[in-house]
């Protein structure tokens, strides 16, 4: 490309590149868009005019606003002005009083009609076939552990497996060893200790472990094997019962010999899975989970509006796509339950909700605890404004299903469709939960920045900003920045995301999978320790 030509496309984009963005035409802020924000004097409408710098992601008053007026973006009041508020200020914390908290009673009820939309065929990926109907996007040897007390033991193996056995199986991914706090020291019969205990079952059932299952028991624990996987629970490729190696065994003389004990084990597992081959599988088997973390106000202009348009496409090709984290959207909870295919579901998502205002209760805080030192720097006021930015990564899709903490799509009779899995806010939890429900692919998206990944999974990360994306041009997938930039649009950034869903579902390797970075599997348990 000759220089000059290359000058004018810069030149284009550069004129694009809009200096705030509104999110509706009723809004009365917008959102600055420029890195390092606005000074005073930037005209950012024809007749607004800063009177202050504005940071990048914060709002600026479009129209002059009197005390108690509402503060409007994704046309729904996110804040009341404490005081009176002119046209071209920066509209903060500081200036709004948190609307209150919606009730569950008098909620819309499946109200919403489908939009109309075609169905998506000849999509497809590389993946695993089970023998139980699902698919993999990765072949990993999971070890399931049943008490915390074996994971150093589990890790040891886990170590020398990888060093002294994995090479000799190269269709086998990685080895990974499911270890958690639970087990022991719980209140094991306590109403929701099902929570942690069919959450460990799930993961170990999780598409991308091959229908292979292997345990590692201390032998005194709470949660015995045959607790944690009763017979009923264990897919055909086990008919026999889940391998065991229980520490305690009297078999076990020494370290060494538990060693030598969970590396066989480990070993007719790896032969079974390296004879295992990539086919050809639709984009309807693909189960997303989707999550945020670390957002911006940027989070709901790019990253979740283009992630809403992708959840969007892989429902019409018949996938199924989880979106969570209750207290991001208890503020929006009339969205939901207008979104609902039937009254059941829309019930059930009222349902999840009560018992999570309940838990939040029991503990002496409300949905409000949900926002972080960095969501506010980053532009956003308090969680109803950060609800409406994550509620738009749902799409616009029907809800057709609900899931409780832990529990597993398939055991639901649940196969393709948007699904809100009830999960708590916290990354690490939610994504724990979403394995559990049988995701076999993972899309975050962050506007401060997080390198979080799992190793049970692939995890594609979505940066929310330009700037972000291009300091860590090593972690970040996809940089959604470029709608703000106004390089592309919201459908052209959703249909990327779906194509380079279907291309890690195939193999492709994430920034984290190349790094190996991951965090720790954390069990969402609400019942008492002892
Ligand atoms: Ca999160």
């Amino acid at each position: 490309m000759k220089l000059e030509t290359a000058l004018q496309e810069v030149s284009a984009r550069t004129r694009a590149a809009p200096l705030v963005i509104k999110m509706h035409p009723h809004d009365n802020v917008a959102v600055v868009v420029r890195d390092g924000g606005l000074p005073a004097g930037a005209v950012v409408e024809p007749d607004v005019v800063l009177l202050e710098h504005v940071p990048q992601g914060h709002k600026v008053a479009l129209e002059g606003l009197a005390k108690g007026d509402p503060v409007r973006r994704y046309n729904v009041a996110i804040g009341y002005a404490l005081q009176d508020i002119a046209a071209g200020r920066w509209v903060n914390e500081h200036l709004m009083q948190m609307p209150p908290a919606l009730g569950l009673d008098h909620l819309p009820i499946a109200t919403r009609q489908a939009p109309a939309s075609d169905v998506l065929e000849g999509f497809t990926f590389q993946g695993y076939r089970n023998a139980d109907g699902s698919v993999g996007t990765r072949n990993i040897l999971a070890i399931t552990t049943t008490v915390q007390c074996v994971s150093g033991v589990v890790g040891y193996a886990v170590r020398r497996i990888k060093e002294e056995l994995l090479p000799r199986y190269p269709h086998v991914d990685d080895v990974v060893a499911l270890t958690h706090t639970y087990g022991c020291g719980v209140a094991i019969d306590a109403p929701s200790a099902p929570i942690p205990i069919r959450t460990v079952r799930n993961i170990s059932l999780n598409p991308n472990f091959g229908n292979e299952l292997m345990v590692v028991s201390l032998g005194c624990e709470k949660m015995q094997p045959a607790r944690l996987l009763p017979p009923g629970s264990i897919p055909l490729a086990n008919a026999d019962g889940p391998d065991v190696v229980v520490l305690q065994d009297e078999s076990h003389v020494g370290f060494m010999s538990m060693i030598e004990d969970i590396m066989a084990t480990a070993e007719r597992h790896l032969v079974r899975l390296n004879a295992r081959r990539r086919e050809a599988c639709p984009a309807s088997a693909l189960v997303v989970g989707m999550q945020c973390g670390g957002s911006d106000a940027f989070s709901g202009i790019t990253a979740n509006p283009a992630l809403g348009y992708a959840a969007d496409l892989l429902v019409r090709a018949g996938a199924t796509v989880m979106f969570s984290e209750n207290t991001e959207v208890r503020d929006g909870v009339d969205q939901l339950t207008s979104r609902a295919s039937t009254p059941e579901v829309a019930e059930a998502i009222i349902r999840e909700m009560a018992w999570y205002d309940a838990y939040l209760q029991a503990g002496s805080v409300d949905r409000s605890a949900n926002t972080t030192p960095g969501n506010k720097k980053g532009g956003l006021s308090n969680i109803v404004e950060k609800a409406m930015g994550s509620i738009v990564k749902s799409g616009s899709s029907k809800i057709v299903g609900v899931l409780s903490p832990g529990e597993r799509l398939r055991d639901k009779g649940i196969d393709g469709g948007l699904v809100f899995a009830a999960t708590p806010a916290s990354d690490f939890i939610c994504g724990t939960l979403q394995l559990a429900a049988g995701m076999n692919l993972h899309i975050f998206t962050t506007g401060r920045g997080t390198p979080y990944g799992l190793a049970e999974c692939p995890v594609i990360k979505v940066a929310t900003r330009s700037e972000l994306a291009r300091r860590w041009h090593d972690l970040m997938d996809v940089n959604a920045g470029r709608i703000a930039d106004g390089e592309l649009d919201i459908e052209q950034l959703g249909w990327e995301i779906f194509q380079l869903m279907l291309d890690v579902a195939s193999g492709r390797k994430t920034w984290a999978e190349q790094w190996k970075l991951a965090n720790a599997l954390t069990l969402f348990n609400p019942a008492p320790v002892t």
